[in-house]
């Protein structure tokens, strides 16, 4: 439940080759983080697997059945933005629920998990609120909250705390982590924070070029770095 298999998977904007060959393999419940230099493809290879994008070529296989052309909403899959993208008119009980709601779940189970995820988050005290009237921490944790209530195999975070202050990164980081442990899911998250990648990662993925120079855990990409960006990344001597 929630293992990610990528074969050959390329994306072409026009005459730019983006990803040139993608293949990776995400077991269920791994968190796997995604680094590279910006403009390398990262946010663009989540998108695909979302289904917000389609590849140019290749496959994507969540636990073992091709989704290629299975839509965005049916993929067992929540993505969590940098900017947040809630809506500004809905209160934060509305945006949890709303994908619920666009899928057509009874109400009583829709309050059920907006409660469950909002407790998770501490978000108890606000749910009535707008958008506007929450901190950037706290807007973020309703984007995380609004990704919980969909119950997924598999969640994708586009560098979900670069919005966020020094202290409220820490915070917020812990709370993913935690969320790791108790739901179980698997996570892929980009970032450019090597603090959150060595902390969060199962496995991180290098990307530069259109493909991926390394993987391994954080300790082994410490160790042998394979090119100049992972050892400038990760802080590594070589
Ligand atoms: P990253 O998230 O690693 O910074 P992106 O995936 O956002 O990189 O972008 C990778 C490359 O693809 C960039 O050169 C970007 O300009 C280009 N790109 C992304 N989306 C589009 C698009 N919809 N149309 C054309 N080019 C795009
Ligand atoms: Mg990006």
């Amino acid at each position: 439940m929630g293992s990610l298999q990528l074969k050959s998977v390329r994306k072409s904007f026009g005459p730019v080759d983006v990803l040139k060959g993608i293949d990776l393999d995400v077991k269920d419940g791994e968190f796997v983080i995604f680094v590279g230099p910006s403009g390398c493809g990262k946010s663009t290879l989540l998108r695909i697997i979302a289904g917000l994008e389609d590849a140019t070529s290749g496959s994507i296989l969540i636990d073992g059945a091709e989704v290629s052309a299975v839509p965005p909403a049916k993929r067992g899959i929540a993505m969590v933005f940098q900017s947040y993208a809630l809506y500004p008119h809905l209160s934060v009980k509305d945006n949890m629920g709303l994908g619920l709601k666009q899928a057509g779940a009874p109400k009583a189970e829709i309050e059920a998990r907006t409660k469950k995820a909002s407790a998770m988050l501490s978000l108890e005290k606000y749910l009535d609120r707008r958008p506007a009237e929450l901190s950037g921490g706290q807007r973020q944790r309703v984007a995380i909250g609004r990704a919980i209530v969909r119950e997924p195999k598999l969640f994708l975070f586009d560098e979900p705390l670069s919005n966020l202050d020094a202290a409220l990164r820490v915070n917020t980081r812990l709370e993913i982590a935690r969320l790791h442990r108790d739901l179980k899911a698997t996570m892929i998250y980009v970032t450019h924070d090597q603090v959150e990648a060595m902390t969060l990662a199962d496995k991180i993925v290098v990307l530069d070029g259109g493909v991926i120079q390394q993987v391994g855990s954080p300790m082994e990409l410490y160790n042998r770095p394979a090119n100049l960006f992972v050892a400038g990344f990760i802080g590594s001597p070589a």
